[in-house]
């Protein structure tokens, strides 16, 4: 292998998926029903025939990952039948490739330092006859798109293209969808002040390293498929299909997520754990649950899948 090659292979045609979890926690019932919903799209595609399914482990976001939980969710996964294809990518080891990432777009004019604080946006937006609503993040005001005027650079964010047309993908669940990023986002953060690197470029260049065609994650995460696509664009990178699954809510309405309290799962029983996961998803109950093994039940729920998806293209 060269100095500097990417040392995962991205084989080329056909259908990799992925599930990426953020190893912030054990798996819980809100994140089982991402890594089903993945893992069953790559198991119904080609009629049955199957795609590849792979883990990565994205230990990017380093503060708020908790040791071990990464291991924990690999045996979680296993312990659920769910077993990726090739040896899980952890975004801890891949910092070089991001940093290339970064370099490629510093050179092409489509990367720049800021040296902003969260306070100097906020500040700027004001100035701008912004007011901050509550819950709604103000688009970055550009401040240092044309240099930094002596301030020391802080972190990096991606120029979002001048003259821009909306941003459009055509989602497998939920239709047509478009985001005007310049207005909506702003020119935003590759690298953080902290050194760490932004979701969205360890995001876009793995899957692309990967050889990702087909993302099926929750619905959460959809906002975030116009930047990755602009990323893609930059980096010379195909847009993958994407699929944005219905998200499980608590009893309290909200989202299911660590942050929010959600139990760790209880894999005494897979399977029940899983036929959840699986009503989550609005797949049919199995006609026997106690005497179906894990194997069937995901059998089961691949070809119902694939009746609901009518086959991904
Ligand atoms: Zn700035």
């Amino acid at each position: 292998m060269k100095e500097g090659e990417d040392p995962v292979q991205g084989p080329g045609s056909g259908y990799i998926g992925r599930f990426a979890p953020s190893p912030t926690g054990p798996l819980h019932a809100g994140s089982l029903v991402a890594a089903l919903a993945s893992w069953l799209d790559a198991r119904a595609f080609n009629g049955g025939r199957g795609g590849r399914w792979l883990v990565r482990i994205e230990d990017v976001d380093t503060p708020r990952c908790i040791p071990g939980a990464g291991e924990i969710i690999l045996q979680q996964l296993a312990a659920c039948g769910l077993v990726p294809d090739e040896p899980p990518l952890w975004q801890s080891a891949r910092g070089a490739f991001y940093q290339q990432a970064l370099d490629r777009l510093v050179a092409e004019g489509a990367a720049y330092p800021c040296a902003c604080s969260r306070k100097d946006i906020e500040e700027a937006q004001l100035a701008l006859g912004h007011a901050r609503e509550r819950h709604a993040a103000l688009p970055y005001p550009g401040t240092c798109r044309h240099g930094l005027n002596g301030r020391g650079g802080r972190s990096w964010r991606f120029r979002v293209p001048d003259g821009l047309l909306p941003t459009r993908w055509s989602d497998r669940r939920l239709g047509e969808q478009q985001q005007e990023v310049a207005a909506e986002i702003g020119d935003f953060v590759l690298r953080r002040a902290d050194g760490l690197w932004a979701y969205q470029l360890a995001v876009v260049v793995d899957d692309a390293a990967q050889g990702i065609t087909h993302i099926v994650r929750g619905e959460d995460l959809a906002d975030n498929t116009p930047r990755q696509i602009l990323l893609q664009r930059a980096l010379g990178a195909p847009t993958p299909q994407y699929l944005h699954t219905p998200l499980v809510r608590g009893d309290n309405g909200e989202k299911l997520s660590k942050q929010n309290g959600a139990q760790a799962l209880d894999l005494h029983d897979p399977l029940q754990a899983l036929a959840q996961a699986a009503q989550a998803l609005g797949l049919p109950a199995l006609a026997h649950p106690h005497n179906t093994c894990t194997g069937d039940a995901l059998a089961q729920w691949a070809n119902a899948w694939f009746r609901n998806y009518n086959g991904p293209s």
